[in-house]
């Protein structure tokens, strides 16, 4: 059941629009991002939004109304994961949808190539503060959609508020990914600079939401809600996020953050954590050696994340989650070993579960232009990541609950993360490694020389090549020769 403030009743003369999410509606109702655009596109006053979500009539009738896709105006669609091109595409031909289709969200942001054919524009940014959705709302043809920050053709700079000095007045609140609470966004942007991350240049500069917005919010939910989940794509940063986890702890809620840093968990922090109902602890190493996690601009070593786990455990966290991933650049077997003997010193004395990817060279990161696997031969590479792949379920499982994402799955994630236009008659078929080698779609898994252009490249996120070329040569100094 969910609680949903914004509810419109639709009468003659309103233009439709469907805000489509692609992917399961927990996953769905959790992102501020889409509440926001719900929320403004219902503030307007000839217009009538509703929402589709994948396990909601199979994304093909209203959440609201059960209205169907097709009796749309304007097709809004939130591309969060690669995954989910699949399922978008799917959505738009079993609904007969023909109105306008535009899509954003962070897969939008990284590059839209490959999913270029399915839609008439693409936003790139965050639309807050901008014309962006007044504009989509108004548009009665693709000509329509010329605006900043929206793409269609040539190049485009990403638009985004300079300051998060504004929040949603009221949230759906329903049982969501995080379970039923009310979700605070604390911030955007990242202040790190870790290596493989999108997510520090697609969303830069780094902004943070005033303690004072963030807790007059919560306050006027107190007593519909006793949990609070803090957003950010790394929580534990916010400059005063002691003081906000207390005041929040203090109104009377439960508060759990999205993500934790071993850097930034010390016994203070902790101990408020734990006071403020944390159980479990989800830390990412990434590597099991110091030397590539150092590469990867982690800045935390082996020594301090056992630091961190044994603090916690004292202060009564029993159970933690690890995320690691395998074939990173310049990976030798025994940095592969290193995450088993780190799981294995921690695993000693609390509970564990291991969760390891494969690694995706994302674009806009420094570590773009390395081959997925690591290994410039894909056949050898895709070999050696199985042949790790068994090793750590082999060794993981005698300690603890171990999951190892597929190596082709991430394959075919690489190749909708870095492919150009050819990659949509793959989105058109079906996520399949082998069926994207038929298609001769493996070269966007191989190493990228620096001076190629960049399917990606016509984005502007305010950012140098040259600067993230810099930043890998500094970088690759650290790593041990293989
Ligand atoms: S801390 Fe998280 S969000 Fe920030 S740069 Fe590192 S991986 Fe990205």
């Amino acid at each position: 059941m969910e609680e949903n403030p914004f509810k419109k009743r639709w009468r003659k003369g309103l233009r439709r629009i469907a805000l489509v999410y692609p992917n399961v509606y927990a996953s769905g109702i959790a992102n501020v991002g889409l509440q926001f655009i719900y929320a403004y596109l219902n503030s307007i006053e000839n217009v009538i939004c509703e929402r589709f979500y994948l396990d909601v009539y199979k994304g093909l009738r209203s959440l609201e109304s059960g209205t169907p896709l097709r009796d749309f105006d304007i097709a809004l669609f939130s591309l969060q994961f690669e995954d989910d091109y699949f399922n978008a595409v799917k959505i738009i031909e079993n609904s007969g949808f023909e109105g306008l289709k535009v899509a954003g969200g962070p897969c939008a942001m990284m590059n839209p190539k490959p999913v270029r054919r399915f839609f008439d524009a693409f936003v790139i940014g965050e639309v807050e503060n901008s014309r962006v959705l007044d504009v989509i709302s108004e548009a009665k043809s693709i000509e329509d959609l010329e605006f900043d920050g929206i793409w269609r053709d040539g190049n485009v700079r990403r638009i985004k508020p300079k300051k998060l000095n504004f929040y949603l007045k009221k949230q759906i609140v329903a049982e969501s990914v995080f379970g039923r609470s009310l979700i605070l966004e604390v911030g955007r942007g990242c202040v790190r600079r870790c290596s493989f991350c999108a997510v520090r240049q697609i969303y830069s500069p780094p902004r943070w939401r005033d303690v004072k917005i963030l807790t007059e919010f919560a306050e006027s939910y107190r007593g519909h809600v006793n949990k609070v989940c803090l957003i950010a794509p790394s929580t534990l940063d916010h400059p005063r996020i002691e003081e906000l986890i207390e005041r929040l702890i203090n109104m009377g809620f439960m508060v759990s953050p999205s993500s934790t840093r071993v850097d930034t968990l010390d016994d203070d922090l902790i101990e408020l954590l734990v006071m403020g109902g944390l159980k479990s602890l989800t830390i990412a190493p990434e590597s099991g050696s110091d030397e590539l996690r150092e590469f990867l601009n982690k800045g935390f070593d082996n020594e301090q994340i056992v630091d961190v786990v044994e603090t916690a455990r004292k202060k009564g966290i029993k159970s933690f989650k690890l995320y690691f991933m395998i074939g990173l650049p310049n990976e030798r077997f025994e940095d592969v070993k290193a995450i088993v003997d780190l799981v294995e010193r921690i695993s000693r004395y609390v509970k564990v579960s291991v969760s390891i990817n494969p690694f995706v060279p994302k674009p806009h990161t420094p570590l773009q232009w390395f081959p997925y696997t690591g290994f410039e031969d894909f056949k050898y590479g895709l070999i050696e990541m199985r042949m790790r792949s068994r090793y750590l379920v082999t060794k993981l499982s005698k300690m603890c609950n171990v999951n190892v994402e597929s190596v082709e799955r991430f394959a075919v994630q690489t190749i909708l993360s870095r492919g150009d236009e050819d990659v949509s008659d793959l989105i058109e078929l079906k996520p399949s490694l082998r069926v994207a080698m038929k298609l001769g779609l493996e070269k966007y898994l191989g190493k990228i020389p620096f001076d190629s252009e960049l399917p990606w490249d016509f984005i502007d996120h305010g950012y140098r090549k040259e600067s993230l070329i810099e930043e890998l040569r500094r970088n690759v100094n650290i790593l041990p020769k293989t």
